[in-house]
């Protein structure tokens, strides 16, 4: 039986990476507009990091994981996402010495066993930005923004912010309280998610997808309603700076995100036409997250980009440029001695920054000026067995047609003052 990729997964040709590659360039253009650097953290850490820094009652931990035992016995995790990691990298290297905000970005790919399909993969990549160290609402609103240019830069613009406060220690257990006393008597019409979620993290509930869920959670306090006087101010501010700067966004009070460490600024930004798997981008502060991984009281705030239905939704959009192909010089050789003389002109180009090919497939003259037309080759040098005793080769410049000779320890000087790209 043939061998195939693991479900979930894919392969990326050639001509699909270039795809990535202009994305991934537009991405560290951007994060080095906002002055963030890049980390890169290893692909598997030790399970209970994710245990602790992704929260126990999540999809993620509870279903989605790649977790094994290494050949010492040790439970390892192959990162559902890259925030743990960073917060562990940043304690590990005691960062927090350094007071000030520290901007990290991450491009990677991340492992989650979720149900495959068009958008959803279980290794895919995310783009993200994790920014250690302020509270201030011109943070949030900062990332916030930096996700909408890298957005805007790309062509898209239907985007649609969805904006939330997820409250702080101080309001949320008080919300907590209500949200029990509300749904003490509507238990059975909750999904078994729910009911053991009630126990452990009740707010997770507004966030539940399946319908039983949803009617049981119509009229249910809103948290937006009983942020502390702090929370209150702090996602006005950051609603003002959006304002101030023109990014429009929704107020939806059941947006809560699927992990436990989120305080105060919970948001994502969707791109409709992708239907149910709209969501292109996930942040949000995790002001509770550094002590919960064991570090001093650190306040943060991140956001993750999944890569792939970002570029699913460029392409869909015509958005993703046609790729530039890079044209060579193509060195035609005839019989043995005249290969030997092109493969170390071949060389000699390259090593002059100028991209060149010979015939590697044993073709003739006329095979090898196909190929030649197929690289779409600015110039073709031809070395016969002529040629070869006279030391020279043509040199024909593949848009005019034009045909010069030229002594064959003259053609890198030749190229490097007529070659075009
Ligand atoms: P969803 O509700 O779609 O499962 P999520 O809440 O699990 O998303 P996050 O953990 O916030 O997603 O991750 C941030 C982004 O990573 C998502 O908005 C999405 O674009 C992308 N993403 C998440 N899971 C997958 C996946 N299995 N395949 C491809 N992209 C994904
Ligand atoms: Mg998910």
């Amino acid at each position: 039986m043939a061998i195939t990729a693991p479900r979930g997964t894919q392969d990326f040709l050639p001509e699909q990476t270039a795809d990535w590659q202009i994305l991934e360039q537009k991405i560290r253009q951007i994060c080095s507009l906002y002055g963030f650097g890049e980390i890169r953290t290893p692909l598997f850490e030790s399970t209970e990091l994710f245990l602790r820094g992704i929260g126990e009652t999540t999809d993620v931990v509870t279903k989605e994981m790649y977790t094994f035992n290494d050949r010492g016995g040790r439970s390892m995790t192959l990162r559902p996402e890259n925030t743990a990691s960073v917060v562990r990298a940043y304690l590990e290297h005691k960062l927090y010495g350094d007071p000030k905000v520290h901007k990290f970005y991450y491009m990677g790919p991340m492992f989650r066993h979720d149900r495959p399909q068009a958008g959803r993969y279980r290794q895919f990549n995310q783009f993200g930005v994790e920014e250690i160290g302020s509270k201030d609402p011109a943070v949030d609103a900062e990332i916030i923004a930096m996700a909408f240019q890298l957005f805007r830069e790309l062509g898209l613009n239907d985007l649609v912010l969805h904006l939330n406060s997820v409250g702080c220690p101080k309001c949320r257990p008080i919300y907590r309280q209500k949200l029990l006393d509300f749904f003490a008597d509507k238990k059975e019409q909750l999904c078994d998610d729910c009911k053991a979620r009630l126990e452990k993290n009740p707010l997770r509930v507004l966030d539940c997808k399946e319908e039983g869920c949803k009617q049981a959670a119509v009229g249910v306090p809103e948290l937006t309603d009983n942020l502390c006087d702090d929370c209150k101010e702090h996602f006005a501010k950051v609603q003002e700076y959006l304002t101030k700067i023109g990014i429009p966004y929704e107020l939806d009070p059941r947006l809560v995100r699927g992990l436990d460490y989120y305080t105060n600024t919970a948001f994502e930004i969707m791109y409709a036409p992708l239907g149910a798997q709209s969501t292109v981008c996930g942040g949000g502060r995790y002001d509770g997250l550094i002590e919960e991984v064991g570090g001093p009281a650190t306040p943060g705030i991140g956001f993750a980009i999944g890569m792939e239905r970002l570029l699913l939704t460029l392409k869909e959009q015509g958005l993703l440029p046609p790729v530039e192909k890079k044209q060579p010089v193509f060195i035609v050789a005839l019989g043995d001695a005249a290969k030997t003389e092109a493969f170390s002109l071949q060389q000699q180009l390259r090593a002059k920054g100028m991209y060149a090919e010979i015939d590697t497939m044993g073709r003739s003259m006329k095979g090898q000026m196909k190929s030649a037309n197929r690289l779409e080759a600015d110039y073709t040098v031809i070395i016969g067995e002529e040629e070869l005793a006279a030391g020279q080769a043509q040199v024909r410049d593949m848009a005019t047609k034009e045909q010069v000779s030229v002594p064959i320890d003259g053609i890198v000087a030749y190229m490097e003052t007529h070659k075009k790209g």
